[in-house]
């Protein structure tokens, strides 16, 4: 299951961070997810749950929000979203990145991805220690 290896990169990011900013809990984590990333939110945010069990991050409020993907177009110089894309990713459960994604502006179908592949963390919210 690829949701499980990623969820288990953000929470060593998400433990690294903690014990950097010497946090005693981990309150909230915003993940961004890529529109090309092939990961589906619903699994990852499960997958995060599990594994933050019996951690600093035990119940912990896990959100996930969608970053629009990017392309550009070698023929026209296109950069920007695609309007194209027919892929649902919540339903298919992933999309096919090997599938061509077509240039909304000439249609070529050689595009390349510029943005929108990555899983990252936009931002988490902690608990400090209180000082005696
Ligand atoms: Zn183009």
């Amino acid at each position: 299951m690829h949701e499980l290896a990623v969820a288990s990169s953000i929470m060593e990011e998400v433990m690294r961070i903690a014990d950097e900013k010497k946090a005693e809990r981990i309150v909230e984590v915003i993940i961004s997810i890529g529109e090309f990333s092939c990961v589906v939110g619903e699994q990852l945010l499960l997958a995060l749950q599990t594994i933050s069990q019996k951690t600093k991050a035990e119940k912990c409020r896990f959100k996930v929000v969608r970053e629009k993907g990017k392309i550009y177009c070698p023929k026209c110089n296109f950069v920007g979203e695609t309007t194209s894309l027919p892929l649902k990713t919540t339903q298919l459960g992933g999309l096919n990145p090997l599938i061509p994604l077509k240039c909304p502006k000439c249609g070529f179908l050689g595009t390349k991805i510029v943005n929108g592949r990555g899983v990252k963390i936009v931002r988490m919210k902690l608990l400090r220690k209180s000082n005696p």
